[in-house]
């Protein structure tokens, strides 16, 4: 299996038909969690994978409706058993909120937890976090309001690769991080400082020469129609609004 799949497409307001926005890489050998503002483990049930597949997470920036959950995921995780090590990468600002967050339940008494690994991601260059033969993912800064990258997912067997944006307005690094991605994940929460419009998008997938768009992340209030329009007045491809559990491969 090379998947991708969106767990969540909602801007930082979730409603009853989509959670904040977070992702689910899987492969054969790895199931990569791409941030936890909420709970995932219905979702993940729903996208029939149990807690404990998770492999790896990687967490974009510390705000709330990107790792809020981070408490309960380990929790969860811990009660479930968990025995084998799970790897978290983050920028070094994103893994101290991240630790301060969990510092808040005293996990680290929690008799027999299982390891936790750090791994830090760089804010100054693009940076291949995870590296195995049937997949690669690697992770950029780009401009948000508080420290954030966005990630770049390429499946080896399949030769598809996705960018997943995140929360940023754009920038070079997105440009750099997206550019020959079949597919462009891309928030559309602006416009406003540190957030991306559905015009800015299209311009974004445009200079990328992507194939697809998606927008994600968007304020569910507005009209899809206005949404897509807006976003396909720069950009000649198919464009399409994220929903819960669509996925890709
Ligand atoms: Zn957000
Ligand atoms: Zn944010």
């Amino acid at each position: 299996m090379n998947r991708l799949t969106i767990l969540g497409s909602g801007f930082a307001v979730a409603n009853q038909n989509q959670e904040n926005t977070y992702l689910l890489v899987q492969t054969g050998m790895h199931t990569v969690l791409i941030d936890c503002g909420n709970n995932p483990v219905g979702k993940l049930q729903q996208a029939g994978v149990a807690i404990n597949q998770i492999t790896d997470l990687i967490l974009t920036h510390a705000h709330a409706d990107h790792m809020g959950a981070l408490p309960l995921l380990m929790m969860d995780m811990w009660l479930c058993k968990r025995q084998t090590p799970l790897k978290v990468y983050g920028l070094d600002y994103t893994l101290e909120k991240a630790k301060a967050l969990l510092a808040i339940y005293n996990w680290e008494n929690w008799q027999g937890m299982f390891p936790v690994e750090f791994y830090s991601i760089s804010a100054d260059s693009r940076q291949e976090i995870v590296h195995a033969r049937e997949l690669s993912i690697s992770a950029a800064s780009v401009k948000h309001l508080i420290p954030t990258v966005g990630v770049r997912v390429s499946f080896v067997e399949t030769h598809k690769t996705f960018v997943y944006s995140c929360d940023t307005e754009p920038c070079e690094g997105l440009d750099r991080l997206a550019t020959g991605a079949h597919l462009l994940i891309q928030e559309a929460a602006g416009p406003a400082k540190g957030h991306t419009s559905p015009e800015e998008a299209g311009i974004t997938a445009n200079k990328a020469g992507v194939k697809e768009l998606v927008l994600i992340h968007y304020d569910a209030g507005r009209s899809e129609e206005d949404l897509l329009s807006r976003a396909s007045s720069n950009f000649a491809g198919k464009v399409s609004l994220a929903k819960d559990l669509q996925f890709f491969e």
